[in-house]
């Protein structure tokens, strides 16, 4: 490759070559003024042809996504999202995500749980266990988790009448009276049962 720049001067940053190698060992201008400029220069000379060669390949159908072959661990994507905050942060791009539209809104609603069993709740996500909390902090997670129970279970009910309910509604005439006829045998033989005993 031709020198671009005058003899002396790096052809990749502008800055000065040391006088004494102007010329290689061959008496051949000097291109670069270091082997990191001389790096960075034929990398970037060779991108077109790489980038040009990639198109080749997506064009023939040949390409495959890398992300696809191999999925990345969890630990590797950790990895690549400190790396993406911490280059955010040199640049000075890096926000408080805190602070963005979405978080403020988040944020300005009123708590989900209050007082005590908000106190609980992050005890709890700072990886506290039950039994680190006091007494009544425990009194105040037993109650809330019962109340989940009791919810949970109620839908479940609340499902399985809707399913009843729709499965009535689809039988015939038939299937009803022949359900009815299986209930009066079964509650016969209980009432046999129980005379007996
Ligand atoms: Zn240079």
């Amino acid at each position: 490759m031709p020198k671009r720049q005058p003899l002396g001067i790096c052809d990749h940053c502008l800055g000065p070559i040391p006088p004494r190698q102007w010329y290689t060992s061959r008496g051949r201008p000097r291109l670069y003024c270091s082997v990191e400029c001389r790096n960075t220069a034929n990398s970037r000379a060779g991108a077109p042809i790489r980038s040009g060669k990639l198109l080749e390949r997506i064009a023939r159908g040949e390409w495959q996504n890398p992300a696809e072959l191999r999925t990345p661990t969890s630990d590797e994507q950790a990895y690549r999202a400190r790396k993406g905050r911490r280059r955010e942060v040199a640049e000075g791009r890096w926000r408080n995500p805190a602070l963005s539209d979405a978080a403020r809104e988040k944020l300005s609603r009123p708590r989900k749980h209050n007082g005590l069993l908000h106190t609980v709740v992050e005890k709890l996500r700072q990886g506290l266990s039950v039994t680190d909390l006091s007494p009544d902090e425990q009194a105040a997670h037993r109650a809330y988790r019962k109340q989940l129970r009791d919810a949970r279970r109620e839908e479940l009910n609340r499902q399985a009448r809707e399913r009843y309910k729709l499965r009535q509604e689809q039988m015939t005439a038939a299937q009803r009276d022949e359900q009815r006829a299986m209930w009066r045998k079964a509650n016969e033989k209980r009432t046999k049962v129980k005379s007996r005993g």
